[in-house]
């Protein structure tokens, strides 16, 4: 006697009329076993056809050999009972189980990898980019400053005097910062070039270079200005954002090449990161305290920068006016470097220099 064997509730039909009756099922000596008002049947397990599972609606139970049977909802103890009959699920329904917890896994993997991006991947770049030394950094700034050559850099056409001007006034501002100058020694360094394509900008790159294109130099502004941007530049040298922004994107692509097996990726990868500099806010931020500390302690007021970045916004606005009338300009190159691909909060930004809050 099998008194623990699993049973359960269905109803029953004949196959020919809609009527139905309880009925009582059970599994015993490999028949599936039916008590109902109308008597017991036994049929044997392979002779029971079960319909597949769909959501949540009951499970047919056909017998073969007649029309008759039974309906029977889900749960575990028609689960129970299935496999006492030996059935099991068709390889569609376990496929379809099965996909259920890989997507589900996925799913984690993914908000894991996700969550490692936006804050894993950021907090241990800031943490490791103090460590990296600028030696490492100068070859990969080399080959980035000789990709801009090729394609979007042209040779500056500033006139000698005035370069070595800038240059004078360069310098001093790196001698305001001693911990900058000890870190990135012959390294840093201000380049000339020209850049029609971009329009006024600065950037710096990783090794410690930066760059200040003629159109900057060309707008209505003061050269303590240019040297006020100048000292934002060596904010974003002095806390190694692009060293940070590297290590990011290196991961990702590092990451991504051993995933699909394809190193070329990878150096592309860098390659843009270094190109396209996209720091965030909290970075500009940074760059502008530091910008706002340096002169200060040249006995300048940051409100300096307040109006070089006022000036280098409405060219910015001008020049993008301007090639709303010209459809054949791409746009592209003004995700390229500092200004204005990633200053969005002019506003906010050039008050907190002027109420003399940056760096505070
Ligand atoms: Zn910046």
């Amino acid at each position: 006697m099998q008194t623990n064997a699993p049973s359960l509730d269905a109803w029953y039909y004949d196959g020919l009329s809609s009527r139905r009756q309880p009925v009582r099922l059970r599994v015993s000596d490999g028949h599936l076993r039916l008590d109902g008002p109308d008597g017991g049947r036994d049929i044997p397990a392979a002779d029971v056809r079960i319909s597949e599972a769909h959501g949540t609606a009951p499970r047919t139970l056909r017998f073969a050999g007649d029309d008759t049977y039974c309906e029977v909802g889900q749960g575990t103890a028609l689960d129970a009972l299935l496999a006492a009959l030996g059935h099991r699920d068709s390889i569609a329904v376990r496929l379809q189980n099965r996909w259920r917890w890989v997507f589900v896994s996925l799913a984690s993997v993914g908000l894991i990898l996700a969550a490692g991006y936006l804050w894993g991947l950021p907090w241990g770049a800031k943490h490791i980019a103090p460590h990296v030394p600028v030696a490492v950094m100068r070859p990969l700034s080399n080959e980035a400053l000789a990709q801009l050559d090729k394609y979007l850099l042209k040779p500056s056409a500033l006139p000698e005097a005035r370069r070595r001007k800038l240059q004078d006034g360069f310098r001093e501002l790196a001698a305001a910062n001693p911990a900058l100058l000890a870190s990135y020694g012959d390294g840093l360094d201000l380049d000339f070039r020209a850049a029609p394509r971009i329009g006024p900008n600065a950037f710096a790159l990783p090794g410690g270079q930066i760059i200040l294109l003629d159109e900057l130099v060309a707008l209505d502004i003061d050269d303590a200005e240019i040297l006020a941007i100048l000292s934002h530049e060596l904010g974003h040298l002095d806390k190694r954002h692009s060293i940070r922004m590297l290590i990011q994107s290196s991961v990702v692509a590092a990451i991504t090449a051993a995933w699909f097996g394809d190193v070329s990726y990878a150096v592309g990868a860098i390659s843009a990161a270094l190109l396209s500099t996209g720091y965030s806010r909290d970075m500009e931020r940074e760059a502008d305290d530091y910008a706002a500390g340096t002169l200060r302690r040249r006995g300048e007021s940051p409100a300096l920068l307040a109006s070089a970045l006022e000036k280098l916004e409405a060219a910015h606005l001008a020049r993008r006016a301007g090639k709303g009338h010209d459809q054949d300009d791409d746009d592209d190159d003004e995700n390229y470097l500092d200004w204005f691909s990633s200053h969005p909060d002019t506003a906010e930004r050039t008050r907190r220099l002027r109420e003399d809050r940056a760096g505070r």
